[in-house]
């Protein structure tokens, strides 16, 4: 089966675009007032996953209006650890287990 590409999000409610194209020289960019996530077009595998996670990370603080209570340094160092990590977890585990309870 063939998936289609990412087109946008829902995040808290408000519909943010993807687009495979940002200036050169960045992997990613989220742009709040325009409700936009940039990834870079040549990114694949590992890197184009974690730079989702981390460009879907800054969506969501900006939907929550925390990005203006975090310095900046505090908020790249948690959107690189949280899209690492989301990463590992979507590729590792959520390939070999559900997270559904259910009785047998
Ligand atoms: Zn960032």
């Amino acid at each position: 089966m063939k998936l289609k590409p990412l087109k946008k999000i829902n995040i808290k409610g408000t519909n943010w675009r993807i687009i495979r194209e940002v200036e050169e020289g960045i992997l990613g960019e989220t742009v709040g007032e325009d409700k936009l996530i940039k990834i870079h077009h040549d990114l694949k595998g590992d890197r184009l996953q974690i730079t989702f996670w981390h460009e879907f990370i800054h969506a969501v603080f900006s939907e929550l209006y925390i990005t203006a209570k975090l310095s900046d340094d505090l908020e790249e160092i948690i959107a690189d650890n949280l899209a690492t990590a989301i990463t590992k977890v979507m590729k590792n585990e959520l390939r070999k287990f559900t997270l559904e309870v259910k009785d047998e």
